[in-house]
């Protein structure tokens, strides 16, 4: 028995299916869509372009009391590249596969990150708007653009602008990732992505003397000290229940993930140097954590350099007497779900709302899916997706109808 498809899932599947895609993602079509979807709601709408070519679509839904300060749901519009030849089907084409129990898969890059977000703060705008309810609060929906790349010319400018500071955003709702089981886990906070490279200068000469003093001497220490720390962090986190996905914010990871250095077999290496990849738990003190990389690199005579660093969380610690975090916990128990808090083990736009100094939580309320976020054959679960819908507009209305 094949169901026909809902309207919901059609508009879903049209925002799948525009290419905004990495390296050339097709923001200029994709704006056009969200401007498209907000006149249809009757939604207000605003574009910005800080950079050239990467566009904020911003969306409103107006609230009765526009001087206190307003809700944002945030979702980034780009996705990233695939292998298109290990795809059953057209990354872009949003197929709908009916599977065996009658419900049905809806197959694309960026279904699950995050695309469905998106659409399911488009379709519960759209809900609120045919119900004529109004609440207290603006109610903001933000579409921002290369989430993926690091939001360089993304959330990190736009989140330090008088366009974002306007907005007057009182409280966030921003990424999460579909549930692989029964909870619903939801991020109060996240690592911090962490590239460094350590490099060492020292004597060089003929490979067949001791030298002394060389750069490979020097370097050594660090990589031998950072894979201990690799060594502890994963013990703990096995300690904490396996090595799970979702566990994993609650430790920091260590990767040395490029080495360099040396011309030939027979020269001792004037430098050498180590890049690693680390993500700093937020159990840690940030500042502290890099200056104990700097200490490391100053120890042992290297210098080093921090491909990106993050400025600290200036938001608050969301406590379980939060207003926003109580309407969170309720519009869950009254969907059946079962909210988990995590630590997210990657990074994501949110991250530049607390550096705002706005508390933002990251959720995603459908259950029981595969995680294949940036894999092969992305997919979501079309019940899970309908379900979601009636969450957020309820979400919406409680959040927005927070008082003072
Ligand atoms: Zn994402």
């Amino acid at each position: 028995m094949t169901i026909s498809e809902p309207a919901s899932v059609t508009r879903f599947r049209d925002y799948v299916k525009i290419e905004t895609v990495h390296p050339t993602p097709d923001y200029a079509k994709c704006t056009e869509f969200l401007i498209a979807q907000a006149e249809e709601i009757g939604l207000g709408h605003q574009v910005v372009e800080l950079v050239k070519g990467k566009p904020v679509v911003i969306l409103k839904l107006e609230g009765s009391d526009p001087s206190l300060p307003a809700i944002l749901l945030n979702s980034h519009t780009d996705v990233v590249p695939v292998y298109r030849e290990k795809w059953d089907y057209d990354p872009f084409a949003a197929t709908r596969v009916e599977v065996e129990n009658g419900d049905h898969r809806i197959y694309g890059r960026g279904t699950q990150d995050m695309k469905v977000t998106g659409s399911l703060y488009l379709e519960a705008f759209r809900q609120i708007k045919a119900s004529g309810k109004k609440f207290l609060r603006n109610v903001y929906s933000t579409f921002v653009p290369d989430e993926e790349i690091y939001s360089i010319e993304g959330m990190m400018p736009f989140s330090k602008s008088q366009e974002f500071k306007d907005l007057n955003i009182g409280f966030g709702i921003d990424e999460g990732g579909p549930s692989i089981n029964e909870n619903t886990y939801y991020f109060t906070s996240e690592r911090t992505t962490c590239p460094v490279t350590f490099t060492a200068h020292g004597n060089t000469g003929h490979g067949s003397q001791f030298i002394e003093g060389t750069a490979i001497e020097k370097l050594l220490p660090i990589i031998n000290e950072l894979m201990l720390l690799r060594e502890t962090q994963l013990s703990k986190l096995k300690k904490i229940g396996g090595i799970m996905l979702f566990n994993q914010g609650q430790v920091t990871s260590v990767n040395l993930t490029m080495l360099e250095g040396g011309k030939q077999p027979n020269v001792v290496p004037a430098t050498f140097s180590a890049t690693f990849d680390i993500r700093i738990t937020p159990l840690l003190d940030l500042a502290e954590f890099y200056k104990y990389l700097e200490d490391l690199a100053e120890k042992n005579e290297c210098d080093i350099e921090f491909h990106y660093r993050d400025e600290p969380n200036k938001s608050l610690k969301i406590t379980e007497t939060n207003p926003f975090m109580v309407e969170i916990k309720s519009a869950c128990s009254k969907h059946g779900l079962n909210p988990v808090e995590m630590v997210m083990p990657a990074a994501t736009d949110a991250r530049f709302v607390r550096q705002a100094g706005i508390q933002a939580v990251g959720i995603n309320p459908m259950i029981n899916h595969k995680l294949l976020a940036h894999d092969h054959n992305e997919y979501i679960i079309e019940s899970e997706y309908i379900k979601s819908i009636p969450f957020y507009t309820d979400l919406i209305e409680r959040l927005a109808s927070v008082p003072n």
